[in-house]
């Protein structure tokens, strides 16, 4: 084959991310001849270091848990933080309803993404690095062209039968086929960077705690990972980011500064790296599918990370993604039908997780959030399970959680109105 000549495969994936190898792990291990492709090279950095509970059976079944655990801190739980009257309330995954794991991890992304990354090659897939996919073309004979070109400028085509994009952030099919719309109710920016000195969460058993402070104008994280270093960003919202004249750092310790709670933990923070932002978010794409692609991962829609689901709802949609691509080459057929279902089984996460984000980030209705009571309606075991990543349970449990505060929306309303 010449580097001109397209080469065939079964399916391509655009991107080796989380959602990228945990989909080519699946389908090399189906025996299909799997291709993917990612622009940089690993290990390289990326935010977003906190995993969930229902992480674990994902990473068991791709046969990574042990390579996780290695490089991770583990994680029993998630606190929440107020500076206000609720002050601090814990939630431990052992108590989530269903729990598929009473612990997780968590990472640096540039260590947790290249396991996968690499278990992918180990699996059979043909893995390339420094090689961007720059366009994706359904021609006139009904198959799909893919074009990537190296670091070098050598440009590179694929025939493959089937395309899964999971570009992330970047977004490529949603740019060149589809439409992304932005979610302007939770348009938000982070502020983030690796410390040296900060404290860990206090109480026994609590060091694995990702601590949530929510605050004035938004929301810290305070991830620990190892070595005894704490990744801590700030989330608010992206139009306040704009209009503030100075520089990021001044932007980042004024938030701190005005929190007690994170001032305290902050106070002989010393930075690891200069700090670092990304805006552009939420939003979701109008559609996962067409003929022969689906979309998986951050590529189809992105949430506030507030709840850190962000690299389980990508693996999960990775299986689906899989699911669809394999049922696919089977029969077309099989694969419209598999593709309608995963999109609307991630549809349905997406949708309870934004109207959960929305109800955290409402200072009134957070206090029933961080404070729930067990009895009658176990609301606080279905919020466990959801900072677990267990949406189903939480989602029939959390009915009453829903019809409270509507009731409650709707007066508020009628007071202001
Ligand atoms: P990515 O991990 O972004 O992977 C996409 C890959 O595609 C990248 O490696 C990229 O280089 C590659 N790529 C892109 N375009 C191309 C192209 N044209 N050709 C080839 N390769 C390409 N999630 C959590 O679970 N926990 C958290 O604590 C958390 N915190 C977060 C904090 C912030 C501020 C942000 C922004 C996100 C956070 N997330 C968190 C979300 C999480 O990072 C993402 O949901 C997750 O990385 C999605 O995985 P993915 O594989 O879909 O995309």
């Amino acid at each position: 084959m010449t580097n001109n000549s397209p080469l065939p495969c079964d399916v391509l994936i655009i991107g080796g991310g989380p959602a990228g190898s945990t989909a080519a792990i699946t389908l090399a291990r189906q025996g299909l001849d799997v291709v993917i492709i990612e622009k940089e090279q690993h290990p390289r950095f990326h935010i977003g270091e906190s995993l969930l509970a229902c992480n674990i059976p994902i990473l068991k079944e791709l046969g990574v848990l042990d390579d996780v655990a290695a490089i991770g801190v583990y994680k029993p739980g998630a606190e929440f933080v107020t500076d206000t009257g609720e002050g601090r309330m814990s939630f431990p995954f052992r108590y989530a309803i269903d729990a598929q794991a009473d612990h997780a991890f968590q990472v640096r992304r540039a260590e947790f993404d290249e396991i996968l990354f690499r278990h992918a090659a180990k699996a059979g897939a043909t893995t390339l690095e420094k090689t961007r996919v720059t366009k994706v073309s359904f021609t006139s004979t009904a198959t799909l062209l893919i074009e990537a070109r190296t670091e070098t400028g050598e440009m590179r085509l694929f025939a493959p039968r089937f395309l899964l994009d999971a570009s992330g952030r970047d977004t490529l099919m949603l740019r060149q086929h589809g439409q992304k719309y932005s979610d302007l109710r939770n348009n938000k920016a982070a502020i983030f960077s690796h410390f040296r000195n900060v404290p860990r969460a206090e109480g026994e058993g609590m060091e694995g705690y990702i601590s949530v402070h929510l605050v004035q104008g938004g929301w810290f994280w305070m991830i620990p990972l190892p070595d005894d270093v704490m990744s801590v960003g700030f989330v608010g919202d992206h139009e306040s980011f704009k209009h503030h004249g100075g520089s990021l750092d001044a932007l980042f310790w004024k938030h701190v500064q005005a929190s007690p709670s994170v001032q305290a933990r902050m106070a002989k923070a010393e930075a690891l790296a200069p700090l670092s932002t990304t805006g552009n978010y939420s939003y979701k794409g109008d559609k996962a599918w067409g003929e022969r692609y689906f979309i998986i991962g951050d590529a189809f829609g992105f949430l506030d990370p507030v709840f850190s689901s962000g690299v389980m709802l990508a693996m999960k949609g990775a299986l689906r993604g899989a699911h669809v691509a394999s049922q696919w080459l089977l029969s077309p057929q099989w694969g419209r039908k598999a593709a309608r279902k995963a999109e609307r089984q991630t549809r349905q996460e997406m949708q309870l997780i934004s109207w959960l984000v929305y109800r955290i980030n409402d200072p009134l209705l957070r206090y029933f959030f961080i404070r729930p009571k067990n009895k009658p309606l176990r609301m606080r075991d279905a919020i466990i399970a959801l900072l677990a990543g267990n949406f189903a349970p939480s989602w029939r449990v959390m009915i009453p959680f829903r019809a409270f505060t509507v009731i409650f929306g709707l007066a508020k309303r009628f007071k202001h109105s």
